[in-house]
């Protein structure tokens, strides 16, 4: 049976391109009788913003995304928000270390940018593999992320929406980290644990989030878990191109609630938007100019 999800980061209010995200993952799941999961996503707390996942929860049931499982409602794969879900991350990683997959490292991202390849604009750093061979006993600089020892070679998958996308995840991003310095779980590892423990079988998201794809496969294989089908949908943009900031007006569902537009007409705009005839949009939409004229948040 499909198994899809709703992932969202509890950073503020919902806005256009994660309503449109979940209304493409709620539609998958009711048009094959599947399953929609929505996971709260706030392992990194000084990102999560007080109040943040209720008023989210409450937006996505205004706009009728209701789902079958998740933190209010429950499920066979709970609990569904990850700050809860430490333990299970944790004996992840004590397994990939006892395979010998992972090494402490205790570059500062200063170090790290100086002998890193410089990458292209807007590219996270390639880390060099500094800490790689070094005794993972040694006396630390400071307290050590965990890597990942990254395999080469190119890892590839067909994309439900973009199509075709591979990369060498050794040369795009090197060993990345699954627990930072501070202790916080990177987004890689535990999307992929959950992804798995929850038995996703089609991730919708945003295309953004496309050049992390092959790392959680990777990751995935290391586990011995089966890699999902993705289906990475274009960006939502402000009228003139430029990505939707917290401020952007007539960015958030709350400020489109506000201003009295109704749940149909939001969602039938979104789904306009999503696919044509059943064939994805794969370039950025931009939001109605109608909907940028509702006056800004304080
Ligand atoms: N939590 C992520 C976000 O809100 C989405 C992660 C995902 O869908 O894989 O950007």
């Amino acid at each position: 049976m499909l198994r899809t999800r709703f992932a969202p980061s509890p950073t503020g209010d919902l806005h256009v391109g994660s309503a449109w995200t979940a209304l493409a993952s709620w539609e998958m799941a009711r048009r094959s009788g599947g399953v929609l999961v929505v996971r709260i996503e706030d392992i990194d707390p000084p990102r999560v913003v007080k109040g943040a996942t209720r008023s989210i929860l409450d937006d996505l049931r205004w706009l009728g995304l209701a789902w079958d499982e998740g933190p209010d409602v429950g499920g066979s794969c709970a609990p569904y928000i990850q700050s809860v879900r430490a333990p299970l991350y944790e004996s992840v990683l004590d397994g990939l270390a006892a395979r010998g997959l992972t090494y402490p490292c205790d570059c500062s991202r200063a170090e790290i940018a100086r002998v890193a390849s410089a990458p292209h604009a807007g590219e996270e750093l390639v880390y060099p593999g500094t800490c790689r061979d070094a005794d993972p006993a040694r006396e630390m600089k400071r307290a050590p992320a965990l890597r990942l020892r990254v395999p080469p070679g190119s890892v590839g998958f067909e994309d439900g929406v973009m199509g075709h996308f591979a990369h060498d995840v050794l040369r795009a991003v090197g060993d990345f980290v699954l627990r930072r310095g501070d202790g916080v779980f990177a987004y890689q590892l535990a999307v992929t644990v959950d992804d798995a423990a929850m038995g996703i079988t089609d991730v919708v998201r945003g295309a953004d989030l496309l050049s992390s794809t092959p790392r959680q496969i990777l990751l995935a294989r290391m586990l011995g878990a089966a890699a999902p089908r993705y289906w990475h949908v274009p960006l939502v943009v402000a009228t003139d191109g430029t990505r939707l900031a917290k401020r952007t007006p007539g960015g958030t569902i709350k400020q489109l609630r506000e201003a009295g537009l109704s749940a149909e007409e939001i969602v039938r705009t979104l789904r306009e938007g999503l696919a044509t005839n059943g064939t994805w949009r794969k370039e950025p939409w931009p939001i109605p100019a109608a909907w940028c004229r509702i006056p800004s948040p304080r």
